[in-house]
């Protein structure tokens, strides 16, 4: 999935960064993980994952997003990783500061 420049932005402007370092979604949320309409793809996509591929690239298949801080409506880059749920779990840390 694609994230243009311009959506990247206005996502940015949904983002209230906490004391913690998270970046709280403050948009729409579904099952309280933040989304965010992705044209050509739907209306809710989940924020956080848009926000990890736009910096770091497709999640690639067998892997999905998570949380290093528990924290659902997290969408910061740095703290979410690529979780390897085929092959033992081995979480892949983003090199992003
Ligand atoms: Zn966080």
């Amino acid at each position: 999935m694609a994230v243009s420049e311009g959506l990247y932005q206005r996502m940015l402007k949904k983002i209230q960064k906490s004391e913690s370092g998270c970046w709280l979604w403050a948009g729409a949320t579904t099952n309280g993980y933040g989304t965010q309409a992705l044209p050509g793809y739907g209306p809710n996509r989940r924020a956080h994952v848009l926000m990890y591929e736009h910096h770091f690239g497709p999640v690639s298949e067998g892997m999905v997003v998570c949380h290093k801080c528990n924290v659902k409506l997290c969408v910061r880059p740095a703290v979410v990783g690529r979780l390897n749920w085929r092959s033992s779990s081995e979480l892949v840390e983003p090199t992003l500061g």
